[in-house]
């Protein structure tokens, strides 16, 4: 805990978990003698979703390390550390210290997640304190730029936003064209390891745990034993300058690969050649235009193929700025929208990974152990498994929120109620990405373990993801047959007789009984 000592401030700045970016433009601005930046770490962030404990030790110790550097710089900080007396959220925290040291006004970046925002407002105005919130120059979108791009768009399309995007900043842009001819190598983008498996794979550079994150690493054991997730495994960046290492590594080791193998799965290889920047994105410790300068020029020095450099640019120039220009326009109703009307429980084995569906078991495991899985993971494994079973879609975001130590509100929420779930009824995507297990056949080698066949959807052997898709065709056919963009798929369901129908369905119904 900070010391009660009063003392005379001009301007509190206050920075979050997820702001700890080099260049704050507040920080910049501070002028050390009469200002200083307030964090805080509380037991309410760790705990309003189960947080896994690697994304807990994260947050902690990319705070902690941000504050010995801005300390080095002569700047003062009210650090609120986590104790057993510690405030139980940031509101609380916030108002002792505006009552103890009543600055003249209060600063921030605009909040990523806007139930912070929302008490931090609510708090200062209480303390009848003026607070200024300046937009985050983190993004390459400003929300206000993005609202009004949406427009009176009634359905907004990510492939029309990353052409503004390429457009706007001249990434992979050859005078107004596209490089290369096209806008989109997606169709490169989606190759298997066949039945050899991937070569040699370059493992990601590991960041062994300092003193300071040893010792986070003790407070949370301590302070979060029964929270989910391994600590033995932690070797994230929490620095800039390690975060910096990271984006190197890629782009010299796995970028060349990563636009091929963006799909593929592998038993026992969660990384494969993905980039695994979006923690230190997130938290700030990286900024997306330096992340996508280097993609750039290994692109120009032949170290990468513009389909694998062009594949990774619409991740971070097109789907992360899309997702937060989502959630910041139509946030707080998003939150709540369930189009499909899904109501089932989440499976208690998402905590354990305890199940005999080897893909499943594969996803959950290392999720787990490392709080990692790569999107096609994400979305053709666990999030699949939810949107056919019928799972609530709130259920599955506060599975999300707390299971990924790159979790944070603003990318979460977009890609598991839109992307994944279909909540939002096609507004961020325009279908559902529903599959049954040969899909998954197709692109891992998961089903060669399996007790489960995934041409079955049928029978003692049939894959639950088979039963549970065509299952799911014929719960939602009303809603998709005539659907431009679906109608082939739900065409398929003319092929099966009723008594087939019929056996499917109560075979998905005992599935959803046995859980
Ligand atoms: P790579 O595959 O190497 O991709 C490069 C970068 O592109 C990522 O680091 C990330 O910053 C960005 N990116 C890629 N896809 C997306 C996307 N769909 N939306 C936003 N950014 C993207 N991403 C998060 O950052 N936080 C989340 O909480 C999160 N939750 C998700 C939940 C679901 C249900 C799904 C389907 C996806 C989610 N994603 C989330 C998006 C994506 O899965 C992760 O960004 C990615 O897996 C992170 O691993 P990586 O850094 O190795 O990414
Ligand atoms: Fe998963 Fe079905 Fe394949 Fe088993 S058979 S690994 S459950 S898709």
């Amino acid at each position: 805990m900070v010391s009660k000592t009063k003392a005379t401030l001009d301007r509190l700045v206050i920075i979050l978990g997820d702001q700890l970016d080099p260049g704050h433009p507040l920080v910049a601005a501070l002028n050390p003698a009469r200002d200083a930046v307030f964090m805080a770490e509380v037991r309410e962030e760790a705990t309003h979703v189960w947080s896994h404990r690697a994304r807990i030790v994260l947050f902690l110790s990319a705070m902690r390390h941000f504050r010995g550097d801005l300390e080095e710089r002569g700047i003062k900080v009210r650090y609120f550390a986590l104790d057993r007396h510690s405030h139980a959220s940031l509101s609380a925290a916030l108002a002792a210290e505006l009552k103890g040291h009543r600055p003249q006004r209060v600063a921030m970046l605009q909040a990523g997640d806007t139930r912070v925002q929302v008490a931090i407002e609510a708090t200062v105005r209480r303390a009848r304190l003026p607070l200024q919130v300046v937009a985050d120059p983190h993004f390459l979108v400003e929300p206000k730029t993005f609202q009004a791009w949406l427009g009176q768009r009634k359905q907004p399309r990510l492939e029309h936003f990353y052409r503004a995007m390429r457009k706007q900043t001249g990434i992979l842009m050859q005078d107004s064209e596209p490089l290369g001819g096209q806008w989109n190598f997606d169709a490169a983008n989606r190759a298997s390891f066949g039945r050899q498996g991937p070569a040699q794979l370059p493992p990601p550079p590991a960041f062994s745990a300092d003193k300071v994150t040893r010792e986070v690493i003790r407070l949370v054991n301590r302070e979060f034993p029964e929270h989910p997730g391994a600590l033995d495994t932690f070797d994230w960046p929490v620095t800039p300058a390690d975060a910096q290492i990271a984006v190197r590594d890629f782009v010299d080791h796995r970028l060349a690969s990563f636009g091929t193998y963006q799909d593929a799965m592998w038993t026992g290889e969660p990384f494969l050649y993905h980039s695994l920047l979006s923690p230190s994105l997130n938290l700030k410790l990286l900024n997306p235009r330096d992340v996508l300068d280097a993609a750039e020029i290994s692109l120009q020095d032949n170290v990468a193929p513009l389909a694998c450099v062009e594949g990774f640019v619409r991740q971070i120039l097109g789907w992360r700025e899309y997702a937060r220009g989502i959630y910041q326009a139509r946030m707080p109703e998003y939150a709540e929208l369930n189009a499909l009307d899904a109501e089932q429980d989440l499976p208690a084995f998402f905590w354990t990974a305890d199940t005999d569906m080897v893909c499943l078991r594969e996803v959950l495991a290392q999720t787990l152990r490392y709080g990692y899985a790569h999107h096609i993971q994400r979305l053709m494994i666990t999030g699949l498994f939810c949107l056919l079973l019928g799972v609530r879609p709130q259920r599955v975001h506060a599975w999300y929120l707390a299971a990924y130590v790159d979790a944070v509100e603003w990318a979460e929420l977009p890609n598991t109620l839109g992307m994944s779930q279909y909540a939002d009824g096609g507004y961020l995507a325009s279908k559902p990405y529903v599959a049954s297990g040969k899909y998954i056949n197709r692109m891992s080698n998961y089903c060669k373990g399996c007790r489960y066949n995934p041409a079955h959807a049928s029978g003692d052997d049939a894959c639950p993801y088979t039963t549970l898709y065509w299952d799911f065709l014929v719960r939602h056919r009303e809603r998709f047959a005539h659907h431009p963009r679906t109608a082939l798929q739900w065409r398929n369901l003319e092929r099966l007789d009723a008594k087939t129908v019929a056996g499917i369905r109560q075979q998905a119904d005992d599935f959803r009984n046995s859980l």
